[in-house]
């Protein structure tokens, strides 16, 4: 007669499960978060377009190499999203990005998804393709260098939305994706973003935020998706981009951390924040706010940004090789505002030194 429980059987190996727990405890070491420079060459190409630059692969790359030899950058960042266009890419010396980023002991990730498209019969919602082809593409960027990944999923809130067909296919792409990195050996950041267009409140956004994080790790436990194995991506919780009501970074913080400690399992080891569109400053000082609410938070919490580390380094660098020293600072300058934060211990910094306009971008695709 078989045992009790005896038909259960686990989806990875003790050494796997080792090896993606070793690669998400590297990620999260504390003061330290993630530079997600994983444009899609559309996305790029706007930010490039702002500072007059063509979006050309030779322009792409030099920029890139800019954020990647920034001096002492790895004290504040471990881990650094690439796009697929990125992940083959190298220095003027002819050095891989990926093995420059190794040698500071940074950790490189993959962007992974193939970008949102509509759900037929809902108002507006999508979901996220990129699903064929999936393992084989995971195992040669794990082949190439890479330990982690990345997949958005997209909600948005309305009067109608987010639906249940959109949180629940949402949710089971997300989970279905994690599970093919773990079996290749990359540790999943699971992102189920609530998009921040819309003029609702704060506490809208917390309530879809509980119930996107509800959808999602149900999903994940069906998938069998070893929780300690992976990192959630998630949006802070803040009132809508045109909403009359604004709220503190202390509001913020406790509404951020009260949704995550309702949605998220304590097994997960890490939460790194999107910026979302906020300014630099703001999201600096809501990470910083929501590391110092005084509540158990069982994870750490620290910061995954695209827009929010880089703004002020696009506005410095203008496409000019004289500007790179200055630009690189900036970057550093940054990676450490928000390192101190992931630690809650931002102290403000010189108004001139952030960008305090918002980096809103309706219906953000990446
Ligand atoms: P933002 O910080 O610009 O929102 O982007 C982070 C990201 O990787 C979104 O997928």
């Amino acid at each position: 007669m078989a045992e009790v429980g005896g038909s259960y059987k686990s989806a990875l190996t003790k050494e796997k499960e080792d090896e993606l727990r070793n690669i998400a405890a590297k990620i999260m070491a504390p003061g330290k978060g993630i530079l997600a420079a994983d444009e899609s060459t559309g996305t790029i190409g706007k930010r490039l377009s702002a500072i007059n630059l063509e979006n050309n692969e030779t322009n792409r790359r030099k920029y890139r190499q800019l954020l990647f030899t920034t001096p002492n950058f790895e004290e504040h960042i471990s881990g650094v999203i690439l796009y697929e266009e990125t992940f083959h890419q190298k220095t003027d010396g002819g050095e891989r990005f990926v093995d420059l980023l190794r040698k500071k002991g940074v950790v490189s990730g993959i962007k992974l998804d193939l970008g949102v498209v509509p759900l037929a019969g809902t108002i507006g919602e999508g979901t996220t393709q990129g699903l064929d082809d999936l393992a084989k593409r995971c195992a040669e960027f794990k082949k190439g260098g890479c330990d982690f990944a990345k997949w958005r999923c997209v909600l948005n809130i309305g009067s109608h939305t987010p639906s249940h067909v959109a949180l629940l296919e949402n949710a089971n792409v997300l989970a279905r994706y994690a599970s093919i990195c773990q079996q290749n050996g990359l540790v999943p950041i699971v992102e189920p973003e609530v998009l921040c267009d819309g003029d609702h409140d704060l506490a809208r956004c917390q309530k879809v935020t509980e119930q996107t994080l509800a959808y999602t790790y149900k999903a994940l436990a069906d998938h069998h998706v070893f929780l300690e194995g992976t990192l959630l991506k998630p949006n802070m919780v803040t009132p809508g981009q045109s909403s009359p009501k604004k709220a503190t970074p202390e509001e913020i913080g406790h509404a951020t951390v009260v949704a995550l400690r309702r949605g998220v399992p304590s097994a997960v080891p890490g939460v790194v924040f999107l910026s979302g569109g906020q300014s630099e400053l703001e999201a600096t000082k809501n990470l910083n706010a929501i590391n110092q609410v005084k509540l158990i938070k069982p994870w750490g919490l620290s910061f995954s940004f695209g827009r929010a580390l880089q703004a002020s380094v696009l506005r410095d660098w203008q496409g000019k090789d004289e500007n790179i020293v200055k630009a690189q600072k900036t970057l550093l300058h940054r990676a450490k505002a928000n390192g101190d934060a992931q630690l809650g211990k931002y102290t403000g910094e010189d108004a001139a030194a952030a960008a305090a306009e918002s980096l809103f971008v309706a219906k953000h695709s990446y």
